[in-house]
């Protein structure tokens, strides 16, 4: 009976950690989306602000520099939160391996060796107890 508490104990985990990470995703890409809106913002407000000067005949570079520094700011914490994702995804594949979890939620534990076995099975394939 230990192998099939242990099997879902770890289903759980798999799925909180799964759920967890998708969560933790989803915030960061709600982030990303917010950061390049404000980057559109600032290249669209350095436009204006340029074509503004010119017709006025007065180009402060010093002003475009601030501004262009600000996108590359941007930019870089963009960067930082695509590595971020990259990083969960990573972990979770070490974790969870690249197939996702090999637990079949219908399968049937042995209470003798704890070898998992397909449903239905009435003897273990491992040990041959009944099931
Ligand atoms: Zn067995």
């Amino acid at each position: 009976m230990a192998g099939i508490k242990d099997a879902f104990s770890k289903g759980i985990t798999t799925i909180n950690m799964k759920t967890n990470g998708l969560m933790e995703q989803n915030k960061l890409k709600t982030y990303i989306s917010t950061l390049t809106q404000q980057e559109e913002e600032l290249y669209s407000k350095l436009g204006r602000l340029m074509y503004q000067n010119w017709k006025e005949g007065r180009m402060d570079t010093s002003v475009y520099t601030g501004m262009m520094q600000e996108i590359d700011k941007k930019k870089a914490t963009i960067a930082e939160q695509q590595k971020k994702i990259e990083e969960i995804k990573e972990q979770e594949n070490q974790v969870l391996g690249t197939a996702g979890p090999a637990v079949d939620p219908n399968a049937v534990f042995c209470g003798h060796c704890g070898a998992q076995n397909n449903a239905g099975s009435r003897f273990c394939f491992r040990c041959g107890q009944q099931l």
